[in-house]
């Protein structure tokens, strides 16, 4: 595996892979990585000659300036994960590589945007689809990969790929969970032991959502979702004064990302949640139909 730092020297690897008629699969993540990554990396291993995976902290898709102290740094640890996974290309570039200009780009997404993440994390989707975009860029991708856990950038993942009429593949992949349920994120390392183990909560009460789902209208168990988490910890006595802060739970067409009244539709309904814990902020995602 090479590790890259350099945008000309990732650009030059493409090219050479390029002249020999390779495919090329690119993932990207901001490292600390984990399980849900290397699902990615296998899927990208299978379907493309050439893998390469970035390992890049975007600073402009963070709107909370804490979370981008505190986000996890294990680049040696990450490259070492990418060997064994298969990687071909680790590209690991700094902040002034990625972005030797300030940046002056933003992005519109209109209705997608304006939901669950979008109003929450002002500037976010647009620093996501500006490193997007450079990646695309630099590594010429047949295809890329994204995982479902971020449902929502998916989605303004597939509205770029239209707006910039790139001929890329976007291929999503199912959410990885730990034993427990709770699913797998690079936050979950910044978790108290105690709020680790009362995490995994927040997938099983989405798990009775989707039972519910069944027989009960969409706003009900909308409010159910809100309720059971709000109210855990009366339910549950937990030390440390740990409770769930939800922020939101939406269930919404799984297309259009619009809130939804009716379990029927031309498309398929998921839930969106994201939830404070011990000053993390974790996001889920469920099907129902
Ligand atoms: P991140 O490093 O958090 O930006 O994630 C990089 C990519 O990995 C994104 O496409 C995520 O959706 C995906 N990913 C993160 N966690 C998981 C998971 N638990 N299961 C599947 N994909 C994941």
């Amino acid at each position: 595996m090479q590790i890259i730092d350099k945008t000309a020297q990732l650009a030059q690897a493409v090219a050479q892979a390029k002249e020999r008629h390779q495919t090329i699969g690119l993932v990207p993540t901001m490292g600390a990585l984990h399980e849900g990554h290397l699902s990615l990396i296998s899927r990208a291993r299978q379907e493309n000659d050439l893998v390469v995976v970035s390992v890049f902290v975007n600073p402009i898709q963070f709107n909370n300036q804490e979370d981008l102290a505190k986000y996890p740094r294990t680049v040696e640890a990450d490259c070492r994960l990418l060997e064994q996974a298969g990687a071909d290309i680790a590209f690991v570039p700094t902040v002034e590589e990625m972005y030797p200009e300030p940046v002056a780009t933003v992005y519109h997404f209109g209705p997608i945007e304006e939901v669950m993440e979008g109003p929450r994390r002002p500037g976010h989707f647009s620093g996501v689809a500006v490193v997007v975009r450079r990646l695309f860029d630099l590594a010429q991708p047949d295809r890329a990969y994204f995982g479902e856990k971020d449902y929502q950038q998916i989605a303004i993942v597939r509205n770029l790929l239209e707006q910039i009429k790139y001929p890329i593949e976007l291929v999503a992949c199912p959410i990885v969970r730990a034993d427990d349920g709770l699913a797998l994120s690079s936050r979950n390392a910044r978790l108290s032991a105690n709020a680790r183990a009362m995490a995994p909560a927040i997938y099983q009460t989405l798990c009775q959502a989707v039972e519910m789902s069944e027989t009960d209208d969409v706003d009900d168990v909308r409010q159910y979702v809100l309720d059971a988490l709000e109210s855990y910890h009366l339910v549950n006595p937990q030390p440390d004064d740990l409770k769930f802060e939800p922020e939101y739970f939406e269930i919404v067409d799984d297309t259009t990302l619009q809130p939804v009244n009716t379990w029927q539709g031309e498309h398929g309904r998921v839930g969106c949640i994201a939830v404070w814990l011990n000053g993390v902020r974790l996001i889920d995602m469920v099907r129902f139909r």
